[in-house]
């Protein structure tokens, strides 16, 4: 150390009084005890004495409980106020993976984001004990995590177990605390890595401020936790956990993707260049071939539509969600993994999950029994993208709460006591297998994919992508995919080319996400009179189809879902102002999944989308049903060939009604009693 307690505490005192920092030191006092904590920025102290503050960071305890001392001193008040010292430099913040033991002790800091969090609970910080015999009270502090109680009593001096002591609660001090995990942040990962965790301990004031799914940084001293094996014994490996001093809350933007004014001139010179939608569109997974309405929905996914808040609170989202279903090797998976690593904070998670916590959230115990609230993908996605790969495989508690968080975008945790709003204001990517291995192309689509129609609903954007063997394309797709090995086996040789040019994304993925980042967090469209006009006109025309068609070709879904691309397209292209072409993108999108998806004898029918039964043959089963009612009053049950029969007389042809019939069967809305002879159930 560089200088002596003495001197230590004497340039605290001083510090306090030169600076602003002693006004808040009056303001404390007078608020205390409902403020405690005086926060010093670490940049005021190097300001003040760069020497003083170099040290600081190597013996962090003395000069922390030198400082508070000082506080004392300074207000001349008994009372316990923190100091707590905070946003610390660039290079004290450390990966969790490259933590070693010289950091023991180090005042550092970690930036990530909080994973679990347990209840808030007391702790005894000095133990009242009451002796059985004189009723004296002995006082022990409290070090560690075991109670330690008095050998012997310091009034009348006997000794357990002649006498035995309990906690006299009144007069024992206890304090506050919680247990949290931070996790790196996923941007921050290089392809594939597990995030690694840290335990991390709060105290005092600091508990119960951060929930899980938070970015935070905690700075903190590193310390070493013993472990012990077999019950007791106590062994010289260790773990470590922060004993944080003071947490940088991030604000809850994109905070963590800096961006230069450099940067920002780029950003603005790219988008004036034009065709910007395109370009970033093209850098999405150059390897996958073709996909490039499902491509530009991704890119438009990324920028997001406009969240609204209205007057009675009801917030409408402007993330938008996007469903990929389609046969095995369409690279769905690929797909998403590429958009989690690009988003701003993007997570990449599978439904079938590999934590506890899930998709959403949960409460588990921790290994002290701790109730700990941890968060799921979905949480941690919070402002960013969660790409879900095979949603269709994800928990039933997982299913019974992403309803709320596609809607609300929160998640409502209540378990065991814990009752907890987490926030996961994510867009959600999602992909889903057929049912039964391949798409059959004469079956709706919801009848082949396991998941509830409420939950398909919530998707503004669902895409079929079925792989039917096709000469011309697969031959384009095969040079394609033979083309990247070649190209990967060129990068290797580190050469250079057209070929290897043509698979580079042309902007690269670190300015790509910038871009996104400040796009995201400046520009904020507003639909301009055309673009509502176009939007209007488009929706009234397509339900006018019904006329002709009797099907309902879009619902109010879809109009949303058309007003949050088109926002998100003038994000992209940096606009504030959502323009006419904006809105024919958006309803480019929409007409092509809507064709795909939910087509039946060359009509459009969102009805199918959903239901798998389209209106007309919605209208067709009513009649049936009619049919069939009749008959079941008139003897009890409808035999098939009655119902064929007067089917055929209302226009209804054989094999329809056949159809019908098993899927009213199916559905479990009749049973067959007899082969042939059906009842209602
Ligand atoms: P899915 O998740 O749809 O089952 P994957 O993402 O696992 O499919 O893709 C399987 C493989 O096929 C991947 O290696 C992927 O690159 C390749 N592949 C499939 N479709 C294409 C395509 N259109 N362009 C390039 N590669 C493709
Ligand atoms: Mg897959």
């Amino acid at each position: 150390m560089k200088y002596t307690e003495d001197e230590i505490r004497t340039i605290w005192l001083d510090f306090f009084s030169r600076s602003e920092y002693g006004i808040n030191l009056s303001r404390i006092v007078d608020e205390y005890p409902d403020e405690r904590s005086l926060i010093v920025k670490f940049e005021d102290i190097v300001e003040y004495n760069p020497a003083f503050a170099e040290d600081f960071l190597k013996y962090p305890d003395i000069y922390l409980s030198l400082g508070e001392e000082a506080i004392k001193k300074y207000t001349g008040e008994e009372m316990e106020i923190h100091l707590r010292v905070s946003s610390l430099p660039r290079d004290r913040r450390k990966e969790i993976r490259d933590l070693r033991s010289v950091h023991l002790g180090q005042f550092i800091s970690i930036e990530g984001i909080i994973r679990r969090a347990t209840e808030v609970r007391p702790k005894l910080k000095i133990g009242a004990f009451k002796c059985s015999d004189c009723g004296g009270l002995t006082y022990v502090e409290q070090i560690g995590s075991r109670l330690i109680e008095p050998h012997k009593c310091a009034h009348c001096g006997k000794s357990k177990p002649t006498v035995k002591f309990t906690l006299d609660i009144q007069q024992s001090i206890f304090v506050d605390t919680q247990r949290v995990e931070i996790q790196e942040n996923p941007e921050n990962l290089r392809g594939g890595e597990q995030p690694q965790r840290l335990s991390a301990y709060l105290e005092d004031d600091l508990a119960g401020i951060i929930v899980p799914g938070d970015r935070v940084v905690l700075n903190g001293v590193l310390r070493p936790k013993e472990r012990r094996i077999f019950g007791n014994v106590k062994i010289t490996e260790f773990d470590i956990f922060l004993d944080v001093v003071s947490i940088d809350k991030e604000k809850k933007e994109l905070e963590s993707i800096e961006i230069t004014e450099e940067d920002e001139a780029r950003i603005k010179e790219e988008a004036r260049k034009g065709d910007i939608i395109e370009r970033l569109r093209d850098t999405i997974a150059p390897t996958i071939y073709g996909m490039k309405i499902e491509k530009e929905a991704l890119l438009l996914q990324m920028f997001g539509g406009v969240p609204k808040k209205m007057k009675d609170g009801t917030r409408i989202r402007g993330d938008i969600h996007i469903l990929l279903v389609g046969d095995p090797g369409t690279a769905k998976s690929q797909l998403l993994q590429y958009m989690a690593q690009i988003a701003p904070r993007g997570i990449y998670t599978s439904g079938k999950g590999s934590s506890a916590a899930g998709l959403t959230a949960t409460a588990v115990r921790d290994e002290n029994g701790r109730w700990t609230l941890e968060a799921g993908a979905l949480v941690l996605a919070d402002m960013g993208l969660a790409a879900i790969d095979e949603i269709d495989k994800m928990s039933s508690t997982d299913r019974d709460s992403i309803y709320q968080a596609m809607e609300q975008q929160i998640i409502a945790v209540t378990k065991a006591g814990i009752y907890a709003t987490l926030m996961a204001r994510c867009s959600i990517l999602g992909a889903a297998n057929p049912k039964y291995g391949r798409f059959d192309p004469n079956r709706p689509l919801v009848d082949q994919i396991d998941l509830p129609t409420p939950l398909l609903s919530r998707f503004d954007v669902i895409f079929k992508i079925i792989d039917v063997p096709n000469p011309e394309k697969d031959k384009a797709l095969a040079e394609h995919i033979l083309n990247a090995h070649l190209v990967g086996e060129m990068l290797q040789l580190e050469e250079e080319n057209i070929l290897v040019e043509s698979y580079s994304p042309k902007i690269e993925p670190e300015f790509f996400r910038k871009y996104i980042a400040y796009a995201k967090r400046n520009i904020f469209p507003k639909l301009s009179d055309e673009a509502m006009e176009l939007l209007k006109k488009k929706y009234v025309e397509t339900r006018k189809l019904y006329e002709e068609t009797h099907a309902v070709a879009i619902t109010p879904r879809q109009l949303e879902a058309m007003i949050r691309l088109a926002e998100a397209s003038a994000r992209a292209r940096l606009s504030e102002v959502v323009t006419k072409e904006d809105a024919e993108r958006a309803i480019r999108i929409v007409e092509y999944f809507l064709k795909e998806a939910s087509t039946e004898e060359g009509i459009i029918d969102a009805d199918i989308l959903y239901t798998g039964i389209s209106s007309r043959q919605r209208s067709v089963m009513e009649k049936i049903d009619i049919i069939m009612r009749k008959l079941i009053d008139e003897k009890g049950f409808a035999e098939e060939e009655e119902i064929l029969e007067e089917a055929k007389k209302i226009g209804i042809d054989e094999m329809k009604t056949l159809r019908i019939l098993e899927k009213m069967h199916r559905e479990g809305l009749i049973r067959e009693v007899r082969s042939g002879v059906y009842k209602y159930v």
